[in-house]
């Protein structure tokens, strides 16, 4: 085989989607680069493939200590696969660095395309397809999660989101109050016994997760806002007439301006003409 690097997806659930082309380049190549060499070696038994070759770990904490690795061993024209744990490698996975290293140097570098949770979901979501923005994994932290949806709330695309199951519900109740309830598919355990995707608006699917709470593996995805969908001023105008319902106008402020990250004199201004409205 060819030296240089393939990037190669594998199977994010059904092991029958590993494509010919991946198997062959799996089998050939002289180096495997994975994130873990024990899941890929388990899925290389599953495939039938010998492990009798060269792994190198590669991930994004040894990123930088791992590349001149897989640079050298180019140099001595040897053939790298790199693989993920699952999926597409270099979405909300390592690699795109050691293709930029590649590329200077002038390696031949290849894809061999395959599953991506990003877009079996998309196409099972029911959702426009014509423009999506994935966006990777939902920030754990309240803060960090609330910033990044309120960055993401006026995009005019299918918004993507890779989330874990004991988070989704909490993601769901933001999206909810940040977006107003719009329209959101979230798609579980891909190409696995257990797939499910489920439609509905914000509201509906925060009963159904209630009720049934997720597991496994999880793709959001949020609809487009809509012409007649609140802006983001009108939404802030709605969760600010909640919390002046509840509470002094002062405080009020304070906890919309503390738990959105918002601008005070900006919300302060809104909730006075609310008030004088009212
Ligand atoms: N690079 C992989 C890809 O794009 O196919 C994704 C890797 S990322 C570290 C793992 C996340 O992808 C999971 O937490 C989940 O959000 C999503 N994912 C992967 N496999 C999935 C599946 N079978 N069903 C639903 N979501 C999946």
């Amino acid at each position: 085989m060819k030296s240089g690097l393939y990037i190669v997806a594998t199977p994010i659930g059904n092991i029958g989607d590993i494509s010919p082309r991946a198997l062959q380049v799996l089998q050939e190549a002289d180096v495997i680069a994975c994130e873990d060499s024990r899941v890929t070696k388990k899925l290389f038994s599953l495939l039938g493939i010998s492990c009798a070759k060269e792994f190198v770990t590669y991930q994004n904490y040894n990123e930088e200590e791992q590349y001149p690795k897989l640079l050298s061993l180019l140099e001595k024209e040897r053939s790298i696969a790199l693989v993920s744990d699952a999926g597409s490698p270099l979405i909300s996975d390592p690699g795109y660095k050691i293709v930029r290293h590649c590329r200077e140097k002038g390696f031949y570098v290849t894809a061999v395309p395959g599953c991506c949770a990003v877009i079996t979901a998309l196409q099972l979501s029911g959702l426009p397809t014509n423009r999506f923005m994935f966006a990777g994994f939902v920030p754990n932290k309240e803060k960090g999660r609330i910033d990044f949806l309120l960055e993401l709330k006026n995009i005019k695309s299918t918004l993507i989101l890779y989330e874990t199951a004991p988070r989704l519900l909490k993601t769901l109740e933001v999206v909810r109050s940040l977006y107003g309830n719009r329209e959101i598919a979230v798609a579980r355990e891909l190409t696995k016994m257990y797939e499910e995707c489920i439609r509905g608006t914000a509201d509906e699917l925060i009963v159904y997760y209630t009720q049934k709470p997720a597991k496994g593996e999880i793709v959001v995805m949020i609809a487009p806002p809509t012409e007649t969908d609140a802006t983001s001023t009108l939404d802030i105008e709605a969760l600010l007439k909640e919390k002046l319902a509840q509470l002094p106008l002062k405080s009020a402020v304070k906890e919309l301006v503390a738990t959105y990250n918002l601008n005070k004199n900006e919300i302060y201004d809104l909730a006075l003409r609310i008030k004088n409205e009212q």
